[in-house]
């Protein structure tokens, strides 16, 4: 049996959650079997000497724009800049045209998208003012979760109210969905923006000014409470102050679960880059002053921030050159640079390997539930990993990306870290920065949830499932996957 490996990744150091371990790895029919040193022959062999092997990363925050807004990027563009970058697994968000507010409109979306998927994905449905009665049937069709955008931001997707709000959260917890929200309080930026825009402010800090962190922490409050109550599981998607953060840590010491993002941007640029880049670093939050960035990082540090993504958001050249700020759109790309410029923060010192495991592979597969396949490298895992060279040095070019207008606040950002391949499922996707081969991506759904006597789909065997640890009587809060910081992670079931 030892002898029938259909790829051998060998002599690399292989990264999990927790540790960093010099080993060979052994691929056959698409997953890891095996995992030591000295490994006998496989039919392909890689000398990963040198280098290091990560999972594959799972961002769960991007925004690939089909159907509707394919101007802006497409599915195919934005899967290959996710192989290209090291991203094995995307979930996509829900607000294109039409958004993805009903089964049949989602099952809409899948047919169109799986076609063109570089890397395996989870499609997103909407929490909207009027679909808690699809909520069910969203997940019967596939969903990974779903959005509720609470601020306004691309699209339209007027913001759901508070009743309707609370009638969607209980809807997902009892379909056993995450509910991923975008926390601002939409009446009041609008509010302040039109107050901005009365006084003549036309500048980009204008949009940091109508967006200051009682936005984002009235809404995070709101949120956590109408969750806790409806005993849905909760996500908050790109926290972005110091404030809210300290609201989070508040919370949880009154006993509410959630998770917490950050994003890539908010950790790198601080509001000085308002001068450099004007309105192409608009972004909903905004781009917050340095105080900020370093409360997200110390978060980071002491665990209360729970993993990172991207909200990767094209748009067109022409649209990020929009020079009025309240008619330039809000968000950038990020996926195909988010290992690049993480690796250069490892090599800063300000991460460490396992940390950028932890945080972008293993935290986001167990929170959506599909941490059976994706998010380690252990024995059963999907062989989706990502060879890196930590030393190569180079900076961020925006003519070697795949996105379809490759407008980066990063152009020239210097790194140190470089992808040199990406394989999905023990195939090469990505090889020196290309992503090479035909589309082979897979729909993931989230595993049924374990235990839970108050789910309403009656199919869902009880009992014990992969890494989620007991949690019988918490509803559907899914063990540690809710609950703060480092403690309690699964042991990653790599082998020695
Ligand atoms: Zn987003």
């Amino acid at each position: 049996m030892t002898t029938d490996f259909d790829l051998v990744i060998r002599g690399g150091t292989v990264v999990s959650a927790d540790r960093a371990t010099r080993q060979d790895l052994g691929i056959r029919a698409g997953q890891v079997v095996a995992a030591g040193t000295g490994l006998s022959p496989g039919r392909r062999e890689v000398d990963a000497t040198g280098l290091v092997v990560l999972p594959g990363l799972v961002d769960v925050h991007v925004h690939l724009r089909e159907p509707g807004m394919t101007r802006k990027e497409d599915f195919r563009s934005g899967t290959r800049a996710a192989a290209a970058g090291g991203v094995t697994t995307v979930v996509d968000m829900p607000n294109t045209l039409p958004p993805v507010a009903t089964a049949a409109g989602f099952t809409e979306k899948l047919a169109l998208v799986a076609p063109k998927a570089h890397v395996d994905f989870g499609l997103y449905g909407m929490l909207g003012q009027d679909n808690a009665d699809e909520i069910a049937a969203l997940a019967a069709a596939g969903a990974m979760g779903l959005k509720l955008f609470m601020g306004q931001t691309t699209g339209d997707n007027p913001c759901p109210d508070d009743g309707a709000i609370h009638a969607g959260l209980r809807a997902a917890a009892a379909a056993g969905l995450v509910v991923g929200v975008h926390a601002e309080n939409d009446a009041l930026l609008r509010r302040l923006g039109r107050e901005l825009r009365a006084s003549g402010r036309t500048d980009p800090r204008a949009h940091l000014a109508c967006r200051p962190a009682v936005v984002e922490v009235e809404a995070v409050t709101r949120i956590i409470t109408l969750a806790s109550d409806a005993g849905a599981q909760l996500h908050i998607h790109h926290l972005s102050t110091a404030a809210g953060l300290d609201r989070v840590r508040l919370m949880r010491m009154l006993g509410h679960r959630l998770t917490v993002e950050v994003l890539v941007a908010h950790l790198l640029l601080d509001d000085s880059a308002y001068d450099r880049h004007g309105n192409l670093v608009k972004l909903n939050p905004p781009i917050r002053p340095a105080t900020d960035v370093a409360a997200l990082w110390q978060g980071i540090a002491a665990g209360d921030v729970d993993l990172i993504a991207t909200d990767h958001a094209p748009h067109t050249a022409d649209e990020q050159a929009e020079t009025d700020v309240w008619a330039a759109h809000g968000g950038f790309i990020g996926v195909e640079t988010m290992l690049p410029l993480l690796l250069t923060e490892v090599h800063r010192g300000r991460l460490s390997l396992p940390d950028l495991v932890r945080l972008c592979c293993h935290t986001p597969a167990r929170t959506w539930r599909i941490d059976d396949r994706k998010g380690h490298l252990g024995i059963g895992a999907d062989a989706d990993l990502v060879l890196v060279d930590p030393t190569a040095a180079g900076e961020v070019d925006p003519g070697h990306l795949h996105s379809r207008h490759p407008v980066t606040p990063y152009a020239g950002w210097p790194t140190v870290g470089a992808v040199r391949a990406t394989y999905l499922r023990g195939e090469l996707i990505a090889e020196d920065g290309r992503a090479v081969g035909d589309p082979t991506g897979r729909q993931l759904t989230p595993r049924p949830l374990p235990g839970g006597d108050d789910l309403a789909r009656s199919d869902q065997e009880t009992g014990p499932t992969g890494t989620a640890s007991g949690s019988a009587g918490t509803g559907p809060r899914t063990g540690d996957a809710a609950s703060p910081g480092r403690a309690g992670l699964p042991t990653p079931l790599v082998s020695a």
